[in-house]
Order: C-alpha cells, then structure tokens, then sequence
C-alpha cells in the first residue's frame, strides 16, 4: 500500500490525497504542496471514458 499517500517531491512532506486538490493548467495535472508551495505532477492513467484516475509519476 506504498501509494496511499502522495510525497512532494520539494520538501518529501507526505500528503494524504484529501490534504491536496489536483488542478490543471496548460502545463498538465498537479496539485500545489501546501508545506513548501512546490508543483508536483501529476499523471491521469484512468481510461477515457472511465473515472479520474491520478497517480504522481516516478520521475
Ligand atoms: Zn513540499
């Protein structure tokens, strides 16, 4: 279950998903760490015409 939660990438603060509200700009999905301010990506895997689903990418 290492992926319950989401980890910014900035400051390592581990942020449980409803901490963070997912938004999207012309650059992609993120959601704005509230600790540090930092940007994290986010990716959408869900299919298309199925549920959001929103993982953060390894890299
Ligand atoms: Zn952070």
């Amino acid at each position: 279950m290492g992926n319950a939660m989401w980890k910014c990438r900035e400051c390592d603060a581990e942020l449980d998903f409803e901490e963070i509200d997912p938004e999207v700009d012309s650059h992609g999905l993120h959601f704005i760490c509230p600790e540090c301010g930092h940007r994290n990506k986010l990716v959408n895997i869900g299919k298309p015409d199925g549920p959001i689903e929103l993982v953060q990418p390894d890299s």
